[in-house]
Formats: C-alpha cells, sequence, structure tokens
C-alpha cells in the first residue's frame, strides 16, 4: 500500500509536549502516533494505529501457535462475578464502577478470569474437552492512581489476556510452560530487551507466576539480578535469607538508658558511641544495631483496620512496594494524629516492641531480627532507649514480614552470590492460578470416573498497547522514533528531496515499483523542503529511508538505515530490487 504523506492524517509536532517526562511519551505525541484525550487516556493516530495492529498480530500469531483460541468478552461487565471473587470490594478504586439505568452495579473490565471461568463453565462439562486455552485482545480499563508517560500506564489500554484450562496439576503447568514459550517468542520478534523475573501473585491470588520486564531506566518495577547465578526477581519477590538462630544464653541483660533527643536513628547512634554503648559491642555502634518501629495502618477488604507493628534494622528503609504486597489483600495507610492520641502507649520516636505486644498491636518483624539478636530500640518513653533487647528472650515477634527494602550487595536467595539492582517495564505476567476461579464458580467437568473433577486455571497477560511504548523508549534516539521491521508502521519511507519534474515522476516510479512488490510505503510528495522532510522522516522512525533527489538526473537515489545511520547510494534502475531485500533479507 502507498500512503501520500500530503494525504495522511497527520501532524508532526515541534515541541514536547508538556506533560511528558520519558521519551516514548514525547516522540509518539510529537510524532502525531496519539493524542491525548484524558488523563490514562488516549487516541491511536494512523501511524500508531498500524504499529498497534502489528504488535497484536505478532502476539495473535505466537498465541494461535501455542493451540490458544481467541474469543472476545465485553469491557463492560455485571458486578456480581466480580462480587463472588470478592474483587468487586480488593480492587478498590482501581476499579471503574458505573450504573445502569435500573440501577444495576457494572463495571469496566480490568482483567476477565471470572468471565473466562464462567465462559468455560457454561459450554464445557467433560474431560474430554480439556484442555483449552482461550484468549482476547482486547481494551481493559484501570484507574490508575498514576497513569503515566503517557501509553505505557493508561487507564484505557489494550492488553492480549488469556486463560488456560487443565484438568490437573501437570496440565496447568504445560500450559504455563506453552505461555512462557509463546512470550519469550513474542518479545524476541518485537526485538524487546527482557527479562524474566519471579514475581508475587498480586490481587490475582494463587501460586507460581512471572513477570517479563523490558530493560528500561524508566521502568517503574525496581527488581533484583544476581549477576553470578543469573537469579532475577521482583523486588517483592525477594526472600530474605533467615539467619541461624544465635544463642540467647550468655547475653547481657537489656538495659533502659536516658536518651535525651534521640528521636531518630542517627541522632540514637551518635549517642550509643558517645555514651559507652559501642564498648558493650567492642566496636562502633551502627544503624544495623538498631532496631527500628514503624507503625502503620492497615485497611482490611472487610473495611475494619488494624494498627500494625513493624522492625527492621535501623539501617533499612520501609519499601512501600514490598510492605504492600505482604499485607495484601489489605491497604496499608499511615497513622493520624488522631490514632496516636488514642492510643497513648504509641511514644513517638521510642516506640519499642514491648509496648507494643502489652496492647494487643500485632507486630512482625523483618528475618534478619532472628532470635538470640540483641537491638537497641525504644523503650516507651520520652527519651528513653533499651540496649540489648533480644529477639526470643525479650520479645518474642508474631511473625516475620517483608517490608525492609532490598540493597545492592545484600545475599541472593539461591546463596550463590550478591544482588544488584535493575529497572524495567512491565511487559507481560504469567500466573499458575490453580482453583482460586474455578472453585468460586465450581468450574467442574464430568472426569473418566465419572466423578466430577474442578479445572485448574492459569492467567496470562501482555500489555499490547504498553509494547508500542516500550519498543519506542528502547529503540528511539535524539532524533526520534526507530522501529523495528516487525512493527514499523511502514516498510519505506520514501522521500522526495528534489522539485524537478523529472525526479518527481521518478519517485512516483519507484514508489509504485515497491508497491507492487507488496511493500508499505509511506511518501513524502509534500512540497516541503527536504531538511524539514528529512527530519520527519527521522522523527517518524521507519526503518528504511529511500531520498530520491539531486541524484536522480544521473541515476543515483540514497538509501538511510535508520538503525545503523548508514547512507548508501544505489543505481536508480535497481532501488526497488535494493529496497525489498533489504526488507525481506
Ligand atoms: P503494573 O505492575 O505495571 O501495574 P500489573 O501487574 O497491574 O502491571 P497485570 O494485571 O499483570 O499488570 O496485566 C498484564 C499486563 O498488562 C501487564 O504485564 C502490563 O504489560 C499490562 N498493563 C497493566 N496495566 C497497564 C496499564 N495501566 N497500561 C498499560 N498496560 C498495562
Ligand atoms: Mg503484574
Amino acid at each position: 500500500m502507498i500512503t501520500r504523506l500530503s494525504r495522511l492524517f497527520l501532524r508532526t509536532l515541534r515541541d514536547d509536549p508538556a506533560d511528558a517526562e520519558v521519551p516514548s511519551h514525547k516522540l509518539l505525541v510529537r510524532a502525531g502516533y496519539v493524542r491525548r484525550v484524558a488523563p490514562g487516556v488516549y487516541s491511536w493516530l494512523p501511524l500508531g494505529l498500524r504499529v498497534l495492529r502489528k504488535v497484536e498480530d505478532v502476539v495473535r500469531a505466537e498465541m494461535d501457535a501455542i493451540g490458544g483460541q481467541e474469543i472476545s468478552l465485553p469491557a463492560l461487565l455485571p458486578r456480581e462475578p466480580y462480587e463472588t471473587t470478592n474483587r468487586w470490594t480488593e480492587y478498590g478504586d482501581g476499579l471503574f464502577r458505573l450504573r445502569d439505568r435500573k440501577g444495576a452495579d457494572y463495571l469496566l473490565g480490568p482483567t476477565h478470569e471470572e468471565l473466562f471461568a464462567l465462559t468455560v463453565k457454561g459450554e464445557y462439562s467433560s474431560y474430554k474437552d480439556l484442555p483449552v486455552t482461550l484468549y482476547q485482545i482486547q481494551t481493559k480499563y484501570r484507574d490508575e492512581e498514576r497513569p503515566r508517560a503517557g501509553i505505557l500506564r493508561g487507564r484505557e489500554f489494550v492488553m492480549k489476556d488469556s486463560y488456560s484450562f487443565d484438568l490437573d496439576e501437570d496440565g496447568l503447568k504445560a500450559s504455563y510452560d506453552a505461555h512462557r514459550q509463546a512470550y519469550q517468542r513474542i518479545f524476541d520478534r518485537l526485538r524487546v530487551k527482557y527479562v524474566i523475573v519471579a514475581a508475587t501473585s498480586g490481587a490475582m491470588g494463587g501460586s507460581a507466576s512471572e513477570e517479563f520486564l523490558a530493560d528500561s531506566p524508566v521502568g517503574e518495577d525496581t527488581y533484583v539480578r544476581c549477576p553470578e547465578s543469573g537469579y532475577a526477581a521482583n523486588v517483592e519477590a525477594v526472600v530474605t535469607p533467615a539467619p541461624e538462630p544465635l544463642p540467647i544464653e550468655g547475653q547481657p541483660e537489656a538495659v533502659v538508658y536516658d536518651t535525651p533527643d534521640t528521636p531518630t536513628i542517627s541522632t540514637l547512634v551518635d549517642w550509643a558511641n558517645s555514651a559507652g554503648i559501642a564498648e558493650r559491642y567492642g566496636r562502633p555502634v551502627t544503624a544495623a544495631d538498631t532496631l527500628k518501629n514503624v507503625m502503620v495502618k492497615l485497611r482490611h477488604p472487610d473495611g475494619k483496620t488494624e494498627i500494625l507493628g513493624i522492625g527492621i534494622p535501623g539501617d533499612r528503609e520501609v519499601d512501600d512496594k514490598r510492605l504492600g504486597a505482604s499485607v495484601e489483600p489489605a491497604e496499608v495507610e499511615l497513622l493520624t494524629e488522631a490514632d496516636f492520641a488514642e492510643n497513648p502507649f504509641l511514644v513517638k520516636g521510642y516506640i519499642g516492641p514491648k509496648a507494643l505486644q502489652a496492647n494487643g498491636v500485632r507486630y512482625l518483624v523483618d528475618p534478619r531480627v532472628g532470635t538470640g539478636t540483641s537491638w537497641i530500640t525504644g523503650a516507651d518513653e520520652p527519651g528513653k532507649h533499651v540496649v540489648g533487647l533480644v529477639a526470643g528472650r525479650d520479645f518474642t515477634p508474631d511473625g516475620t514480614i517483608e517490608a525492609a527494602e532490598v540493597r545492592d550487595g545484600d545475599p541472593s536467595p539461591d546463596g550463590r552470590g550478591t544482588l544488584v539492582a535493575a529497572r524495567g517495564i512491565e511487559i507481560g505476567h504469567i500466573f499458575q492460578l490453580g482453583n482460586k476461579y474455578t472453585d468460586a464458580f465450581e468450574v467442574d467437568v464430568l472426569g473418566e470416573n465419572g466423578k466430577p473433577v474442578r479445572l485448574t486455571m492459569g492467567s496470562y497477560g501482555v500489555g499490547v498497547s504498553r509494547m508500542v511504548a516500550v519498543i519506542a523508549e528502547q529503540q528511539h534516539d535524539d532524533k526520534g522514533l526507530r522501529w523495528p521491521a516487525a512493527v514499523a508502521p511502514y516498510d519505506v519511507h520514501v522521500v522526495i528531496a528534489n522539485k524537478d519534474d523529472a525526479a518527481r515522476a521518478g519517485a512516483e516510479e519507484v514508489v509504485s515499483g515497491l508497491h507492487t512488490q507488496g511493500l508499505d510505503v509511506l511518501f513524502d510528495d509534500r512540497t516541503a523542503s527536504p531538511g524539514v522532510k528529512f527530519k520527519d522522516a527521522e522523527l517518524l522512525g521507519m526503518p528504511l529511508v529511500l531520498v530520491i533527489g539531486r541524484g536522480w538526473a544521473e541515476g543515483k537515489v540514497e538509501l538511510r538505515d535508520r538503525f545503523t545511520g548508514e547512507t548508501e547510494e544505489l543505481p536508480a534502475a535497481s532501488a526497488v530490487d535494493a529496497v525489498v531485500a533489504k526488507v525481506r533479507g
């Protein structure tokens, strides 16, 4: 097909949009691929839509290749199924809820486990029908708290979601592995650089799950990897290796000290080193010797709130994401002044484990706070701390919690090296859900022995619209977009860079030759100056740019490779063949 720039519904912008921070967002808007309608809600203009469709095509082909069958469910959904699984409530503010004229509750689907489970239940009744994998490529709605970076985190976005149904655990594992491999093929075909990380299962419930994260400095997902062993995991999934219990016997008694004006860890450490406490340790006291007690308020799905105490080594901060994942489905809130007023045993800056436990507050500690470890911590009175408070002797936590930050240099959970931090953008997610949804809807079929079998389920997502931004993010340069051939809106961008009629006619001829060969051609037939046209060609980012200009009179054209930046001069007569060979090669 031939698309003439003189007719194309496209206006490129000279300036970056004011709300854009990341390169893909700036470029996709400047190049006229997408336009913002509302926060996190975007229109796709012709060039953008072509990229989106090509990403969809790759995803569809690989889903079909593993036997997935495409269906399409509504985005507008009734409340009941989501009520059954409690997600109507659990999804919190992330769900778009609406009401019809009769007063019935609806939602715009954020993900479709419920509906797929019900769909399979509706059609299938025998073990002979299984396994089955169904998928859709469909618009999803989530009222994201921080819609960001254009289409990277939208409130309306396109997802490929698929769901596998199997008779048993082995079947589920096979479906999961098939998806894992299909995803690897998809992302390889799209030329995306990514890692696969162990993940937490989030609001979906269930067990094994992995995320595909595209390498990107602007990614919101921090993950850690161990260069020595190849281990990679979401920060939320990192399990802190627990130390061996230490002997309690022989450890000196805990002593309470007056420590005026030491409400922070650093003032406390300074006090300890100036007050002779270091002698007890035979070395200077550091923040890691202190136990910091962080108070949070949990809001449980039933609406009840609970004050929770979290003890972590004083040299670490609480990581909100890790904390959030650990307490899910409860949500974390900060304590208000009113909470402190209602609970006078919470002495700000001097909170210790003792008062918490004496007052019935659940107290969870970092796994490093193991039995026999000794701490400097709050003594529950203003200006007082206790030194030598031993876990398992002077206090017994109610359990452990993974809430402390993970840092470069921490030991890898596989025991084979240390962790370093990296950033990525989540492009895919695969889950072994197990029975969560099939239990909720009693999705059974008749088994071989005549008894009912409860199906086991997997769910698998790819961010299709997000992928457009991810590719732009990984592939652009300072001049503009740079599409890999698999998703470029057009195979080649032909620019007329001369006003003379012979060159114009020649360009028309070349373009029609390319079209005859089956290529998709973006044809800059405008009367604008060559400089403007070259700039636009770089901004729009087709992989090949064929320039027909001054050289035409001598039978020469110029072919530019947008990726390597290389330019080669070609005889005009063989231009079509050369471009076709490059595209097909
Ligand atoms: P994130 O952690 O980025 O919010 P998620 O864990 O909520 O993602 P899933 O529920 O696993 O995402 O959805 C499957 C895929 O859909 C994700 O891997 C991601 O690529 C894509 N996706 C999720 N939320 C958005 C969004 N707001 N905008 C665009 N794509 C999204
Ligand atoms: Mg996820």
